[in-house]
């Protein structure tokens, strides 16, 4: 799960990881109240959960708080597109006004899981080419990235955070704020269940001191559980909005890019469907897991879900009977079109428990579908009514 900038910064702020004063506006108005506030110059910037806001338009200096006004006015409300968030963009709600920075330096600086075999755990990534994306420096310039690997049960090390520093080239002054700042990094990244953690920039001002001007924090979503305090930052505005639905209707659902919707039942079928799709030359439109125990009302929400994709151009459902009974299975699909004036084409994989009474009541219900007996069969036919 990710949080707003705002809300990465507040938590910095009670870790004790130094960010510019600052606070959250949903109107102009707000935004002029905040900038008065802090009695100086700002910058407004848009919270949205993509990064590349700068460049998009997302982020503007404002002098005084007429012009904080001013810059809330035009940022509020626009769809920002920025390289993350695809060319629909984002709508903007919410701006953060803070603190204007005289910043003399800009550094990189990340914190995430490294999960390749025989290292598993969690690493430091410095650069010191901040402001730009990590991606083009890795290309460009890699010998710029400091890395750090901290062992789990060591934990972070005071030689570790020289090594970083060092290969920041800061000065000896700077070293024991900057490992200060890293220690409770690593903390809070730890004690939260986070999975990926990044400050661009961590800028050093003139006065030398360090200050967070950028935060993105992604939690664990399986460590949610133990921080309702985390979960309760959770804004669905910014997610997929069927998968939403899907959270709600315990469906494990990701959206993709195809036309073939695919309705299964175990993530590692589904999975292979989707394999099965793309080599008989489809594109698959999601992922969809049903689970083990779903009753027909969960196999027509999900059934929904997948209608609900306007790319969706068939359906293919691939159910193999075992707790989750084949006539179920038929009995939701069938309230679902019943329900729904749904007449997309499907072609039906159904195998196992009760299959034959799953079939039936299918073929007595006049729906639109083509019976597979085999996977990769059922994948080919549903290619082929794309084209038709
Ligand atoms: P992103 O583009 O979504 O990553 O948003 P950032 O928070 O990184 O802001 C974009 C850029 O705005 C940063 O790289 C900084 O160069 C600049 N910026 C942000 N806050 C300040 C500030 O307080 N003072 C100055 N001078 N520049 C800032
Ligand atoms: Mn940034």
């Amino acid at each position: 799960m990710k949080i707003h900038e705002y809300q990465a910064k507040a938590l910095f702020w009670e870790w004790g990881i130094p960010v510019p004063r600052g606070g959250v506006a949903a109107t102009p108005e707000e935004a002029r109240g905040i900038a008065e506030g802090l009695a100086g110059p700002v910058v407004v910037k848009a919270q949205i959960h993509a990064g590349g806001r700068g460049k998009g338009g997302g982020v503007k200096a404002a002098a005084t708080p007429e012009k904080a006004y001013e810059a809330a006015r035009q940022i509020l409300g626009m769809q920002l597109i920025t390289h993350q968030t695809g060319p629909e963009g984002k709508r903007v709600s919410r701006v953060l006004v803070e603190a204007a920075s005289v910043i003399d330096r800009e550094l990189y600086l990340s914190l995430l899981v490294d999960r390749s075999r025989g290292k598993e755990c969690v690493v430091f990534l410095a650069s010191e080419a901040g402001g730009m994306e990590i991606e083009q420096v890795a290309g460009e310039s890699p010998e710029k990235i400091v890395r750090c690997a901290v062992h789990p049960a060591v934990g972070f090390s005071p030689f570790q955070a020289r090594k970083l520093a060092v290969g920041l080239g800061l000065s000896a002054a700077q070293r024991d704020p900057f490992a200060e700042i890293l220690r409770n990094l690593y903390r809070l990244f730890l004690e939260k269940d986070g999975s990926l953690l990044e400050i661009n920039p961590l800028a050093v001002t003139r006065a030398g001191d360090f200050l967070a001007l950028d935060a993105k924090l992604t939690f664990d979503d399986d460590g949610l559980y133990r921080h309702p305090e985390i979960l309760a930052l959770h804004d669905p505005a910014e997610e997929e909005l069927l998968e939403v639905l899907a959270g709600d209707a315990s469906v494990n659902y990701i959206k993709l890019a195809g036309n073939v919707g695919c309705m299964v039942n175990g993530a590692g079928l589904a999975m292979t469907t989707m394999d099965l799709i793309k080599m008989a030359g489809g594109e698959p439109a999601n992922f969809l897991d049903v689970g083990g125990s779903a009753s027909p009302e969960r196999i027509e929400k999900a059934f929904r879900i997948i209608a609900a994709d306007p790319n969706v151009r068939c359906i293919l459902i691939n159910i193999f009977g075992g707790v989750l009974r084949c006539d179920r299975v038929s009995a939701g699909l069938i309230q679902a079109a019943t329900h729904s004036s749904m007449d997309l084409p499907m072609v039906v994989r159904l195998q196992g428990t009760h299959r034959d009474e799953g079939r039936r009541m299918l073929e007595a219900s006049g729906l639109r579908f083509t019976v597979a007996d085999g996977l990769y069969e059922a994948a080919e036919k549903a290619v082929a009514l794309l084209g038709g």
